[in-house]
């Protein structure tokens, strides 16, 4: 393997569920938290000898801890997993950390502690700034901690800090979101992530959908919300470089996250991980405990794999370039796979041009804003060759 790859470690617990969550989470005690320490130090452990070959002479330039909840684990047990990663695989001395973090656990202390471990980057879970949506959202922070918490990361040194925030609540206006992103440039973040809030069947927050007592947001509010999202933050100093993610300066865009929407490899370590290299996809099993059986008895936990065909390959990269500001290269694309992704599509292409969606740029094709809002959509009618 030449390209540079990414490690992901996915730590399954919080300590509450919020209602709108589908991830395979636990709540998990202490005792719970010292043996999923115990199995993933053995998955490492398993993993770097036999990764069906894939990563064995790998050269990582990302790391990301992700869940869940991370900052749920002690100082103590992400620096045991941080010195079993560094013991086992060839991680480059300038590669990017990231740690997800919610921001009750973001004291000035665990914060201070976390840099001494080498994360330089932390994403913080604040999700929103005032406290009617947090107590909407089921969280248990409060505004003031939201806003303490981005002050205390950068006090702390951490090279970028990155806050998550949701948007499209059910009872939650336009003008409220506004002053939500107004709000949070005047923190000064490096980075944001906005998501619309999705409600999933089978969390608490769909069964109220189902009993007609939870209005979801209408598509077309929706995407009124996205263009006014992407609009605010561009106001803001904050380009968006993808359907959910802003930053301030090329250099704060997340690293790893570029990995899964350019198909560069990345190993999953984890319950519910997933991993990728050259054509192969595959991902552990989702519930924990089943997941730490499978690593204390010797067995893999890889749940599934799946081996992508060329076609496969090339209208996943043109469905994640359309929820990429940069597009679709065409030409790259052509260089990779012998096949130009264009050539099936110059109809489709000639009438999202016209109606605002698409930029043509010699054989690069740029979504607009409300190409971006519509990227799924476009993806799903675009036809290869
Ligand atoms: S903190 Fe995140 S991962 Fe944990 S329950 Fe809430 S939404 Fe799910």
């Amino acid at each position: 393997m030449t390209e540079a790859a990414g490690l992901y470690v996915h730590t399954p617990f919080c300590s509450a569920v919020c209602p709108y969550c589908d991830f395979a989470v636990a709540r998990g005690g202490g005792a719970d938290r010292e043996r999923f320490v115990a199995a993933l130090s053995r998955e490492i452990e398993n993993r770097s000898g036999r990764n069906e070959g894939a990563f064995e002479s790998a050269r990582f330039d990302t790391v990301y801890f992700g869940g869940g909840t991370p900052s749920a684990l002690s100082v103590e047990q992400l620096g045991a997993i941080r010195r079993r990663l560094v013991g086992t695989f060839a991680i480059d001395p300038e590669a990017e950390w990231t740690i997800e973090v919610n921001p009750e656990d973001a004291s000035a202390e665990s914060l201070a502690r976390w840099r001494e471990l080498g994360f330089d980057r932390i994403s913080l879970g604040l999700q929103a700034l005032d406290d009617r949506a947090l107590r909407f959202l089921g969280r248990r922070h409060d505004a003031a901690a939201s806003r303490e918490c981005v002050e205390r990361a950068r006090e702390a040194g951490f090279r970028s800090v990155s806050v998550d925030l949701i948007y499209s609540l059910p009872g939650f206006d336009a003008g409220w979101w506004l002053e939500t992103l107004d709000e949070v440039g005047a923190l000064g973040p490096d980075h944001l992530s906005c998501y619309e809030l999705t409600i999933h069947h089978g969390t608490p927050f769909g069964r109220r959908r189902d009993a007609g007592r939870l209005r979801e947001t209408g598509e077309d509010e929706r995407a009124a919300n996205f263009v006014a999202t992407h609009r605010r933050l561009a106001e803001l100093g904050y380009e968006g470089y993808e359907v959910s993610n802003f930053a301030r300066r090329e250099a704060d865009r997340s690293r790893h996250n570029r990995k899964y929407w350019r198909h560069q490899p990345y190993l999953g370590l984890g319950p519910s991980s997933h991993s990728f290299a050259g054509r192969r996809r595959w991902w552990n099993v989702a519930p924990w405990k089943d997941w730490s059986a499978a690593v204390a008895g010797g067995d893999s936990p890889v749940a599934g794999c799946e081996k992508l065909t060329d076609h496969q390959l090339l209208l996943e990269a043109v469905m994640m370039g359309l929820r990429q500001r940069s597009g679709v290269d065409c030409a790259a694309l052509e260089r990779r796979f012998g096949t130009d992704p264009a050539a099936g599509a110059a109809g489709q292409i000639e009438a999202w041009e016209k109606a605002g969606w698409l930029r043509v740029r010699g054989r690069r094709l740029e979504p607009t804003l409300e190409g971006m809002a519509r990227a799924d959509r476009l993806a799903g009618e675009w036809r290869l060759p």
